[in-house]
């Protein structure tokens, strides 16, 4: 058995990833493989709260974010990688938790009650969005998850979960799952080609992976700094969108070199987008090909994924025995 500490996190299978996902999330599990042994879900039923009238995209969207993570460097011999509905325990457990998590406590997140207008509109106000806490908590107890990679303003979310686990195990009086702790990772914001949160109802996305071709079109047409209007006017970019995406993937010389130019008229906003497009074409022209090669050689992917499932299924499993050992519920009859 590892002694390694275990790390649970996931994705929703919104389709492929932007490259906010990458910095938010993917750049920290891709270091936190080598270090715990880590069970990555790619989240259908949690995708599913406001999509389940596109059930039909959820599978293919999974085996893309799932080629995505591997393409970008997470190693499916390290990590377990999962499909959350493939595992069916989830619901089994969401079932207990359900029970147990008195309404109040969904009724105050906050995210649920902001959320309630534009969950009105897309027909989303629903008992499954309601209960998206108690699933989170599921995914982490399943696989009796010690830690769950967070950044600060995340923290409170996972107390919640912490709760339901902690009422869990003292209900029942037994220490079966352990209360998961925050693993503090940097978290970057990343603003969309508008300057705004990125964000895919924004349409302000830039994909984690694109063809060259599309990635030209989105760097050039980033908004930049709307004071610098014609080329001979130093700009600031300190309010540029272009700036912030050279911050993340451009190297110190390459910054140097664009806020220095701006400042003082030196280079233009076409020439400073054709430098971004290059760099962020680098980030992704390994991972390019890589994924191809996953989607187009099915079989591998999906033994990976069936590996992964099936390894995530024994965890939950023998999970669920300590579970329902502890409830006394039916142990010994079934099972
Ligand atoms: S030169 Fe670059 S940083 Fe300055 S306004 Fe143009 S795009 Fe933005």
């Amino acid at each position: 058995m590892s002694t390694k500490k275990r790390v649970m996190s996931g994705m929703r299978t919104t389709g492929a990833l932007h490259i906010g996902r990458y910095f938010g999330a993917l750049k920290n599990w891709i270091e936190l493989q080598n270090d715990y042994e880590c069970f990555f879900g790619a989240m259908d039923w949690h995708a599913m709260t406001n999509a389940y009238k596109r059930s039909e995209d959820m599978e293919k969207n999974a085996r893309e974010i799932l080629a995505e993570w591997i393409a970008f460097g997470i190693d499916p011999d390290k990590c377990t990688l999962f499909i959350q509905s493939q595992v069916p325990e989830h619901l089994e457990l969401f079932m207990v938790f359900a029970n147990l998590t008195p309404m109040g406590w969904l009724d105050r997140v906050p995210t649920w009650k902001d959320a309630i207008e534009d969950l009105k509109k897309e027909d989303a106000y629903n008992l499954g969005r309601f209960a998206y806490p108690v699933l989170q908590a599921v995914d982490i107890a399943i696989y009796k998850g010690d830690l769950v990679p967070v950044g600060q303003d995340q923290v409170a979310h996972l107390e919640l979960s912490r709760e339901i686990i902690r009422r869990f195990n003292g209900i029942y009086k037994k220490e079966v799952l352990p209360e998961p702790k925050p693993l503090l990772t940097e978290t970057p914001m990343v603003y969309g080609t508008d300057g705004r949160k990125m964000s895919t109802s924004y349409g302000n996305v830039v994909p984690l992976i694109a063809e060259e071709k599309k990635l030209k079109k989105i760097c050039n047409k980033m908004v930049t700094d709307p004071q610098r209007v014609r080329r001979e006017d130093p700009g600031n970019p300190d309010v540029c969108p272009v700036y912030k995406f050279h911050k993340l993937v451009s190297t110190n010389e390459d910054l140097k070199w664009a806020s220095e130019g701006c400042r003082s008229a030196g280079i233009g906003c076409g020439e400073c987008k054709a430098k971004l497009f290059s760099n962020l074409n680098d980030l992704m022209a390994e991972p390019r090909e890589k994924k191809k090669e996953l989607l187009n050689n099915s079989g591998a992917l999906d033994s990976i994924i069936a590996e992964g499932c099936q390894r995530a299924r024994e965890e939950a499993r023998e999970t669920l025995k300590e579970v329902r050992g502890a409830m006394k519920f039916y142990s010994g009859v079934i099972n």
